[in-house]
């Protein structure tokens, strides 16, 4: 089986009772200790991994790094962390991001409140005492008032469904669980299955190290150019004189990042305006290309295969063999319909005489064997095998939890028809719980940190109002719930993501169950979706049963 990895955890008190009890330690987990903390409550956040930083700890394979550009995804809530981070690189990688979050959790002195290599198994909510009652996997048990998730959208790794994947005698890893220890890949033969934003980071880091790497890839992807570089001590400067103007506009555009929405339309240009436009793009750092277009190219599907067609001249131009670059050419879904990954020399990669790309379509992956994999065709022999396979998005993590409302229903049933919530951030039935980066919510399709620290703040003032309010139950009505389902759906009627598979779709084929396309994130933007988050606060939580009881 792939390999996993211990670390050291951090002590903490034996206390089992708390105000608050978080699961995860990534970036939603420790701003929201953070939070609860300031308004004094007692809390303990518990932690499967053996160190903070969630995403940050866990993908910690060759190549892992920001796709936000690092200034906007740092935490914003403190002036002095802004002024005191030096991020090195625009795109900064995992062990700089790990550093990071280890810092912000030591500046805060909030370490001796995480407790790590602690799986949640379950939590159930007690009505008498109006508690949840949460119990390790080794069967530990802590009681709270309020529980918290911040589970992560993508933490629910999943593996194929191949036969003999255990059969295998070399190593092999999900990218998701790398080790902790340097891996050599010197004149190894390696595999490397999947090719999403993971897959893409590993193949163009590891392929000048192999020996011989096989890519084997079963849907093909628009991968554009991160054009990552160093940060220079003027340019250092400049971002910190201009955090508060960047801050302000993250919180205007729809997911959060720098990139605003061209206002023209694809065809309201010249051909030779339009074009000149898509090279500027295609010149540019990080998501400006998917998220800084023309207004239509992401809703209109001429404008989408016109620039999808623009993007696959490129993949042309840079891959010297055609077939090769016909295969690396999505065929059934356009620019912008799934995650874009962004590269750096990706293309450039099957240029490599020591590099083979096979198309699972073609010849689709039978098994794995004790020394490789066997395709329909040919049987191949590797010394490693890289899973960059994904998530079970949004939803698994929570599957993973037995978590039991008031009227004794698990999550995972609650919601196996889809996700029902409201604002994304709780369920009916399941009182004193919120779902910090849930389903239904903005963050899943943002910048994640900024919709994050939206979360994690008005959860906060609500918890802090139902502390000052004597409220010691509160959970959403049916009502509310069903109409911000039904709202949350509207919103992603006609957007082009909603016809295709992916993680964004919560296809996973790998999963039971998981082969029906939902819809997992609210769709109306960052800035809309907080409006409404205010406006329930604001009304007293309306929608909402506060019970003093
Ligand atoms: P992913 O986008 O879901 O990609 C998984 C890949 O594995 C796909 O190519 C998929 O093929 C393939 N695959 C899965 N099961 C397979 C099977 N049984 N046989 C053959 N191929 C199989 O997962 P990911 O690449 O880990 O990325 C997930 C998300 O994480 C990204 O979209 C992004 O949001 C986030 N991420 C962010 C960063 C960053 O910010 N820097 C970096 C990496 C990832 P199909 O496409 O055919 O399903």
């Amino acid at each position: 089986m792939p390999d996993t990895m211990v670390a050291p955890s951090a002590t903490v008190s034996d206390a089992t009772t708390f105000d608050a009890i978080i699961i995860g330690a990534g970036i939603a987990g420790i701003y929201q200790l953070y939070k609860l903390r300031a308004l004094g409550l007692s809390v303990r956040v518990f932690e499967t991994g053996g160190g903070v930083g969630g995403t940050w700890y866990w993908n910690r394979y060759p190549g892992a790094r920001f796709d936000s550009e690092s200034y906007t995804y740092g935490y914003s809530f403190s002036e002095e962390l802004l002024n005191e981070w030096n991020w090195s690189e625009h795109f900064s990688a995992q062990p700089e991001n790990e550093r990071y979050l280890n810092h912000v959790v030591d500046r805060f002195g909030l370490r001796k409140d995480i407790q790590c290599h602690s799986r949640v198994a379950s939590a159930t909510w007690d009505e008498s005492e109006r508690q949840w009652n949460v119990v390790l996997d080794d069967g530990r048990s802590y009681r709270s008032r309020f529980v918290i998730t911040a589970v992560g959208p993508l933490s629910a790794d999943t593996l194929p469904r191949f036969e003999g994947i255990a059969d295998f005698k070399g190593r092999s890893f999900h990218t998701y669980r790398w080790p902790h220890e340097a891996i050599d890949f010197t004149g190894k033969r390696v595999a490397v299955i999947g090719t999403g934003a993971t897959g893409v980071q590993v193949i163009q880091t590891i392929a000048p190290l192999v020996g011989e790497l096989t890519v084997f890839q079963r849907t093909a992807n628009w991968c554009t150019p991160l054009h990552n570089k160093r940060i220079t001590e003027e340019e250092q400067a400049r971002l910190k004189a201009g955090y508060p103007a960047m801050f302000e506009l993250l919180r205007q555009t729809p997911g959060c990042y720098i990139h605003m929405t061209d206002p023209r339309g694809t065809f309201e240009v010249t051909p030779e305006e339009r074009e000149a436009f898509w090279e500027e793009l295609y010149a540019k750092p990080g998501f400006a290309i998917w998220m800084a277009n023309f207004r239509d190219v992401l809703t209109d599907l001429k404008a989408n295969a016109l620039f999808s067609e623009f993007v696959a001249w490129k993949i042309r131009q840079r891959v010297k063999d055609p077939a090769v670059a016909e295969k690396l050419i999505p065929k059934n879904h356009g620019f912008g319909q799934r995650r874009v990954p962004q590269e750096t020399g990706y293309y450039e990669v099957y240029n490599l005489p020591h590099v083979k790309l096979v198309d699972t379509r073609e010849t689709p992956i039978q098994r794995v064997t004790e020394t490789g994999i066997a395709c329909s065709d040919q049987s191949y022999e590797f010394d490693i095998i890289i899973y960059a396979t994904g998530f079970d998005a949004v939803l698994g993590s929570f599957d993973r939890i037995e978590i039991r409302g008031a009227g004794g229903v698990t999550l995972k049933d609650y919601w196996a028809e889809g996700p029902k919530t409201y604002l994304g951030m709780m369920s009916a039935g399941f009182p004193n719980l919120l779902t910090i980066v849930g389903p239904h919510n903005a963050s899943t399709r943002c910048n994640i940190p900024r919709c994050i620290e939206q979360n994690v703040d008005w959860a906060s003032d609500l918890i802090h109002y139902a502390q000052d309010h004597g409220v010691t139950r509160f959970e959403t009505t049916a009502e509310a719930e069903a109409e911000w389902s039904r709202h949350v759906e509207e919103l992603a009627e006609g957007l082009l993501y909603t016809l295709v598979d992916s993680w964004m779709t919560g296809v996973n084929t790998n999963v039971e169950g998981r082969n029906v396309r939902r819809v997992l994130q609210y769709q109306g933007g960052a800035p809309q979706y907080r409006e409404h988050c205010d406006e329930v606060a604001k009304a007293g939580y309306k929608g909402m049963v506060l019970d003093r009881g």
